[in-house]
């Protein structure tokens, strides 16, 4: 028999964002009473859901995904919506296209943006005259925002403890088992290398680019899945550019993005940023990988080639760099968009896996789980035989 303390309704691997709302939904939509986070780091939304460029995406960033760049533009309102206090709008959000190696040409941009809805205007001079022509087609001043993890992540934390969500951190997730009556059992490692067990109806898989780590029973998720080791540099930018967001697209290029959690930007690269990808093989654990991975910097390669397009920024100081594994779906490789994996693992009944692309993708997850037959009567059957 399995102690009463050991019972949830849910059991949620992963205390990202994802994991948090997830969580916080089963309770308030769907009337689950014992729901359970187990996390492996030392605090919630430590990971992804904070390693990240920050981008309210808008849907201008996906100009060879129509579906994608529509869901952005569907969930960017509910996002700000319900998130507006960690949502910071306070910058101008240029979008710059090159005129060499670019996917997208000016007049093909612009027209993307008016089959998506998406507000622009051609930027004036004096933004303009911060790129280098030569290089630069033409330069657009969309409605983007960014989000500040530090928030979001506190808010998270807030919901799931008015919600009497049990929160266990500094503990991962090794199995996942048919427990026979009891629902799935889950096999937990403690920081101290303890080992303890939990049972549940439902067990959400909501660990990112740990999905395939869980052994036992946990039969992997279908979709093919690619992880890059990525580097954002953290840099300080010179007066001139410090109230603003640079997108340079489509292609072998670069963004600053707003890092509100530390008033700095952040500086990505197409050709840097991704140091290392694998797609998915057994054996490999994409936050080991992570870990034993050297980290040589390569801020100097992205700044001298951005300043090609962009000169100011040459004089931006570089402060650190944020090193996370990325996890994409390999079917979006092509066109670079950002769907969703949903995945109720039939073969193991009550146990789902669960990857978001973008932040504001929790949208799409919670719609999903709408149309989900789950209901607390399971626990409560359950209780009666104990
Ligand atoms: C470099 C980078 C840039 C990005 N830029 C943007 C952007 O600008 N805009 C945007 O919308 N999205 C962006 N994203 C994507 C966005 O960050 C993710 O979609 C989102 O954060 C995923 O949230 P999550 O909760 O699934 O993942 P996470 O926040 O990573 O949460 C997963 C959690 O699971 C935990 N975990 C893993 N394995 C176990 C286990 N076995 N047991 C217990 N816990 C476990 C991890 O410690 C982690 O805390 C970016 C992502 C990266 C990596």
């Amino acid at each position: 028999m399995v102690e009463r303390d050991s019972r949830f309704d849910a059991v949620i691997v992963g205390g990202g964002f994802y994991g948090a709302l997830i969580a916080v939904y089963l309770v308030r939509q769907r009337g689950l009473e014992r729901v359970l986070i187990v996390e492996a780091e030392s605090g919630l939304c430590q990971r992804a859901s904070r390693n990240n460029q920050a981008r309210v995406h808008n849907g201008y960033h996906y100009p060879r995904s129509f579906t994608t760049a529509f869901r952005s533009r569907v969930n960017l309102p509910r996002f700000v919506r319900d998130w507006s206090s960690a949502v910071t709008r306070e910058f101008t959000a240029l979008y710059a296209i090159a005129r060499r190696n670019s996917k997208v040409s000016a007049l093909q941009f612009e027209r993307f943006c008016r089959e998506i809805g998406a507000p622009l205007r051609r930027a004036d001079p004096s933004s303009r005259s911060l790129f280098d022509a030569r290089l630069i087609e033409e330069v657009f001043v969309v409605e983007e925002y960014a989000f500040d993890a530090t928030v979001l992540g506190q808010l998270a934390s807030d919901l799931l403890a008015e919600s009497g969500v049990e929160v266990r951190c500094q503990t991962r997730a090794v199995r996942i088992e048919h427990g026979g009556e009891d629902g799935l059992q889950v096999e937990l490692c403690g920081g101290q290398g303890e080992v303890g067990r939990v049972v549940a109806p439902y067990v959400f898989n909501c660990t990112y680019s740990g999905l395939n780590q869980m052994g036992g029973d946990f039969p992997g998720v279908h979709a093919a899945l690619k992880h890059e080791v990525t580097e954002m540099a953290l840099i300080r930018l010179p007066p001139a550019l410090r109230d603003m967001a640079v997108t340079v697209m489509d292609g072998p290029f670069f963004s600053i993005m707003p890092y509100p959690p530390r008033s700095l930007h952040t500086l990505s690269h197409v050709r840097y940023t991704p140091h290392l990808h694998w797609e998915e093989v057994a054996g490999i654990d994409p936050y080991q990988k992570l870990a034993d991975y050297p980290r040589v910097s390569r801020v100097d390669r992205m700044l001298r080639d951005a300043q090609r397009y962009l000169p100011a920024i040459g004089a931006a100081e570089v402060v650190e760099s944020i090193f996370e594994v990325k996890t994409v779906l390999v079917k979006s490789e092509g066109d670079d968009g950002r769907p969703i994996l949903f995945e109720r693992h039939a073969e193991l009944p009550g146990c789902y896996s669960v990857l978001g692309g973008k932040i504001d993708n929790i949208f799409d997850v919670l719609d999903k789980l709408d149309s989900e037959q789950i209901a607390c009567s399971k626990l409560q059957a359950g209780e009666k035989s104990l």
